[in-house]
């Protein structure tokens, strides 16, 4: 009887064991690639031939006013995923007489460091007028403009705009990229709607292939199923050659 009791326990126990087996080989493996590993990664207009790049963080139009850490070229990156997903989304737009307009895409963690210096140094307001003219300085961290960590770092996001072939301008947006304020979240109505509708053209088309918006900027937007959610990349922006090895030192 003894016995009979522990064949039911093992088998009891096999079974608890294989359940336990197959719900942890459902889960997909989470995807972490070390930080400085560049290789998943292509040059965004290789890709997206067509996109028109202004590489804010690589000049001085800035909140910050000075080129920030790690922006090396004035070029874009991107995983080779989100790179495809944006390509699908350029080929929508210029149907509809747009160009897609990049000006942040992968965006190293030491420019976040540099980022995150700047918003320390409370004195420094340099380009105050032109970003936050109605913004105390000291309240970028409180109010969650300046973070530790950005989605940019991950590799799938990007901040963009949408460029009028016919005017050959950029769509008037009733807001610029980077303005710290609520006029720069998508849903802010106190514009008119024509502006209003030209954030809906670019929020849809990025919708449609695959991208998520964020709640306070119209210009940021991240690829869905993103290949690295938990990495956060060091190597900096410079053009992708795919026969040079990333970690190859620099010449
Ligand atoms: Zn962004």
């Amino acid at each position: 009887m003894y016995q009979m009791k522990l064949w039911m326990l093992a088998a009891i126990l096999i079974v608890i064991c294989s359940v336990y087996v197959m719900q942890c080989k459902k889960k997909a493996p989470v995807k972490v690639s070390p930080t400085d590993d560049s290789s998943q990664f292509v040059t965004l207009t290789d890709v997206v031939p067509d996109a028109i790049l202004e590489i804010r963080y690589f000049g001085t139009y800035n909140f910050v006013g000075t080129r920030i850490d790690g922006y090396l070229e004035p070029t874009a990156l991107l995983t080779h995923q989100a790179a495809d997903s944006l390509r699908a989304v350029s080929d929508d737009v210029m149907q509809q007489g747009y160009r897609l307009k990049i000006y942040d895409a992968y965006r190293p963690q030491q420019a976040v460091d540099h980022f995150v210096r700047w918003a320390q140094d409370v004195a420094d307001t340099l380009m105050k007028t032109y970003f936050y003219p109605d913004l105390d300085k000291s309240v970028l961290f409180e109010q969650e403009y300046i973070y530790e960590r950005s989605g940019h770092t991950r590799g799938s996001t990007v901040d963009l705009t949408l460029f009028d072939m016919q005017t050959e301008k950029e769509l008037d947006m009733g807001g610029t990229f980077d303005w710290f304020g609520i006029e720069s979240h998508p849903d802010y109505t106190d514009i008119t709607p024509e502006q209003f509708e030209h954030r809906m053209i670019l929020r849809r088309a990025m919708l449609r292939h695959g991208f998520k918006p964020l709640d306070t900027e119209w210009w940021h937007f991240t690829l869905r199923d993103e290949p690295f959610p938990d990495t956060y990349f060091t190597f900096p922006v410079r053009q992708m050659t795919s026969n040079t090895p990333s970690s190859a030192p620099a010449a």
